[in-house]
């Protein structure tokens, strides 16, 4: 393979028809891509050197050829509730972090896509620390390899790849990054990868207006929109995207995404206690939502050091669920995850990490 480019490619972002044609490149008869491709994405294997049915020459052949992201555990915290978070070092020494949250019916790991996030909303600590940079597509789906090797070793999941439903809510804005997200979709849904089923795939974002069409031309995934507010005015103080996407952009690229077999999109609303927690808000959030598939995920704030919001009391909640069930709107509210090791939404940060607010001098970079 001729490498014009001064980056070595990454063997683990590879597509398939790039692992194809860089085992053609090399001579090798066609199976080889098949065999390495199930090595890197189904059994998530960390090196090149546990390609055990690989021949020598091929591995060494690969070696001088090309990199192969295996991201490095530099953190684990197991929350009482079973919640485990990681933090993960990359090859250039940011911190990044995913959550594995365990339920009855499923296991689900809240992945990353950046570090750090450029969207700036002023109630999410990963807003606060700017962007840093955006992951590789070995470096997003690694962080799924590394998980599932994780909990087969700590034992508290069966193997050989316990994760069922990957959330894509951890730090960083998806859709910012749409390049690497879709190559690692792709690599995670592939039959020969870790087959995830995109009915157990969800991307979500803070509202990407022409990134949401695209992803739904390209993909076949969910989609969770974090809506946060129900007037623009509310809304761009809250997250600055709404200035260039206001709502009614928003709710249209909404309207307009296909969403198959009775499945809804999902709008996830922080509840920042005497903010945007009041009835009215309630019923503005029902009737922006009519007519969209839609199902609403309430996430009680999660208070971050620092940031100039508080939770709403359990009852304004519980009012607030029931005004939209009144409604006919299907609601939930989300379960407050890991919060004893800061592993709820809007708290990771990648601790001790550049930008960790948490950490002196408060750093963008
Ligand atoms: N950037 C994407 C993906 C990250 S998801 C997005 O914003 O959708 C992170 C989710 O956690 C979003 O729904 C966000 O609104 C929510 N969130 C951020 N900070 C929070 C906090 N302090 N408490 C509760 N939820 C928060
Ligand atoms: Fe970025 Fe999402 Fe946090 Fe907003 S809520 S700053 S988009 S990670």
């Amino acid at each position: 393979m001729v490498i014009s480019h001064d980056e070595t490619p990454d063997l683990r972002g590879l597509p398939r028809a790039g692992v194809e044609r860089l085992v053609a490149a090399l001579g090798e008869k066609p199976y080889r891509a098949r065999q390495l491709f199930r090595w890197l994405h189904r059994a998530g294997a960390a090196t090149l050197g546990e390609m055990t049915d690989v021949p020598r020459a091929l591995r060494d052949a690969l070696a001088r050829e090309v990199r192969l992201t295996t991201l490095e555990r530099a953190n684990e915290q197991r929350s009482t509730d079973g919640t485990v978070k990681w933090t993960w070092r990359t090859r250039d020494g940011k911190l990044v972090e995913s959550v594995y949250m365990p339920e009855a019916d499923r296991r689900t790991l809240c992945v990353s896509t950046q570090v750090g996030c450029a969207v700036g909303c002023t109630f999410c600590l990963t807003g606060t620390m700017g962007l840093a940079r955006n992951l590789e597509p070995g470096e997003i789906v690694d962080q799924i390899h590394r998980a599932n090797r994780r909990l087969v070793e700590l034992g508290v999941a069966e193997g050989p790849r316990p994760l069922t439903n990957l959330v894509f809510m951890g730090m960083g804005e998806p859709l910012a990054n749409y390049r690497s997200l879709k190559v690692a979709l792709d690599l995670l849904l592939s039959e020969d990868g870790p087959q995830f089923s995109h009915r157990h795939v969800t991307v979500s974002t803070s509202g990407l207006v022409p990134m949401i069409r695209r992803l739904g031309e390209e993909t076949p995934v969910k989609l969770a929109v974090s809506l946060n507010a129900t007037t623009d005015a509310q809304r761009d103080a809250l997250m600055p995207i709404n200035r260039r996407w206001p709502l009614a952009e928003l709710l249209a690229a909404c309207r307009e995404f296909p969403v198959r077999n009775g499945r809804r999109i999902t709008f996830e609303y922080v509840l920042l206690g005497g903010v945007n927690d009041s009835l009215e808000d309630a019923r503005r959030l029902a009737s922006l939502l009519r007519g969209l598939p839609a199902k609403v995920n309430l996430i009680p704030y999660n208070a971050n050091p620092g940031l100039p919001f508080e939770a709403p009391p359990a009852s304004r909640v519980v009012a607030f669920q029931e005004e939209l069930a009144a409604r006919h709107l299907t609601v939930v509210v989300r379960k407050n995850r890991g919060r004893d090791i800061s592993a709820a939404c809007g708290q990771l940060a990648a601790e001790g990490g550049p930008g960790d607010p948490r950490r002196q001098p408060v750093s963008a970079e």
